[in-house]
């Protein structure tokens, strides 16, 4: 099985050798779905995984835009069209300086699993562009957004690619970006989610990828006997998911230490309660501002500069920041001070060294693609009201996420389990994201 696998990732890197982080998600999807495939004989020998690692389709383009003193700028742009076998491309996009084919291709693979595991029809895809909203003016963030669309609208539709938000592309980004949308389409339709609430968007979504991860660490601790309830929760980041991945935790009677973002995280030894939340999301949210400004305001909290908040001992750790923020040793100190629980919201925050030390210390341990799939899959949500016209209520799209959730729990269990009982979350989300993907793409045939 090593040898075959190990067939299969020289032929990766041969086409994609200097695509790290892209290398990173297939090998760890190999590692599971190749053993599973030489099992199961109707995979056996069709060269799917193959061709899942082939992007169907993979557009870059020049996006040139002028700032407030009139000087021209031109960043890239890309969207990525990874799989489209159980319905149109799905994924968001991100505007970030570190965004390149590998983030996105990497991005866009996981998302093809993540969107089969919501049972959702929604194939994968992911796009963006190295321009950084920090520190842009509105108007500027307009200008470039409107640039973007301009190119990228010739690509998408509500049938074939739905983007949505992801790092650096929230509310205000959508706005602009769907408003050259139906400029130049002429036509009002679910092309993007993540929409406002008056003009399209559904209720939940802004919550969802953070109440999602928290629902799916809850499944984790009940079916192994425990709750959230009076548990320490480390999270890093303090964004979108990581600010309502701390709401939801809080409702369910959890104690919030940590926040981060790129300069270094705050510990709150009273915790982070609903009042202090509320000072961090009109910081982050409306003033754009830095998290050490946590801890000017707030006694009990100390600010560490450019470090992680892995070493802070706690019952459940979330990551909500970005790939590859949780390494090994962070892993080995999480394990060492009795952490039981990590849910990723974040897409791989954890590095396979970082993997190997959670599932040895034989703790809960989710991926991003399973724990995450909220935030998608009330994109899909969102776009179901949209083809219907109608809008749900908060308490009927809440409850979708939550059976959601289960249900993607439910199926990580059923293709997860180890000899010795031990559930494998990174095994089961592989698996059972591939399946309904290769079963489409049997049926379809080669193509
Ligand atoms: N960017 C989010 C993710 O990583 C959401 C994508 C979407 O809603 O289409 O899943």
């Amino acid at each position: 099985m090593e040898a075959k696998i190990k067939a299969f990732m020289d032929e990766v890197k041969t086409r994609n050798g200097h695509e790290p982080e892209f290398i990173q998600a297939v090998q760890e999807v190999a590692e599971t779905v190749i053993p599973y495939i030489a099992k199961h004989k109707i995979y056996n020998g069709k060269n799917i995984l193959l061709r899942m690692v082939e992007p169907e389709r993979l557009v870059s383009f020049r996006v040139a835009w002028v700032d407030d003193d009139g000087e021209i700028h031109v960043n890239r742009g890309y969207r990525i069209q990874m799989n489209s076998a159980i319905g149109p491309y799905k994924g968001g996009l991100r505007f970030h300086p570190t965004v390149n084919a590998s983030i996105l291709k990497f991005l866009a693979f996981e998302q093809v699993f993540k969107n089969s595991l919501t049972t959702l029809p929604m194939g994968g895809g992911k796009g963006g562009s190295d321009f950084d909203p920090k520190g842009k003016s509105d108007d500027e963030v307009m200008r470039f957004c409107h640039a973007f669309m301009l190119e990228l609208n010739r690509h998408i539709g509500p049938n074939t690619d739905v983007p949505a938000g992801d790092i650096g592309v929230g509310a205000r980004e959508i706005g602009f970006l769907f408003g050259m949308y139906k400029k130049i389409r002429n036509e009002f339709t679910g092309v993007l989610t993540g929409k406002g609430r008056s003009w399209g968007g559904s209720l939940i979504r802004p919550e969802a990828t953070g109440y999602g991860t928290v629902y799916f660490a809850q499944s984790m601790m009940q079916t192994n006997g425990m709750d959230l309830k009076g548990k320490d929760v480390v999270i890093s980041g303090s964004g979108n998911v990581a600010q309502y991945a701390a709401e939801k935790a809080l409702h369910l009677g959890a104690k919030i230490l940590t926040l981060s973002d790129s300069q270094g995280y705050i510990h709150d030894t009273d915790g982070i309660d609903e009042e202090k939340l509320a000072y961090v999301m009109d910081l982050k949210n409306n003033k754009r501002g830095r998290i050490s400004e946590y801890a000017d305001k707030y006694s009990a909290a100390t600010f560490y500069k450019g470090e992680t908040p892995w070493t802070v001992k706690c019952d459940i750790a979330l990551p909500c920041a970005t790939q590859n923020e949780l390494d090994g040793e962070d892993a080995k100190a999480l394990v060492k001070n009795g952490c039981v629980c990590v849910a990723e919201g974040a897409n791989m925050p954890s590095t396979p060294e970082a993997i190997h030390e959670f599932h040895e210390g034989k703790i809960l341990f989710a991926p991003g693609k399973a724990s995450n799939a909220g935030g998608v899959a009330t994109s899909g949500l969102e776009m179901s009201q949209n083809s219907l016209r109608i809008s749900w209520s908060r308490e009927e799209v809440d409850q979708r996420l939550k059976d959601i959730m289960e249900d993607i729990h439910d199926s990580c269990v059923k293709y997860g389990k180890d000899d010795d009982g031990y559930c494998n979350y990174v095994k089961g989300a592989n698996i059972a994201g591939f399946v309904k993907v290769a079963d489409a793409m049997l049926a379809q045939g080669v193509i």
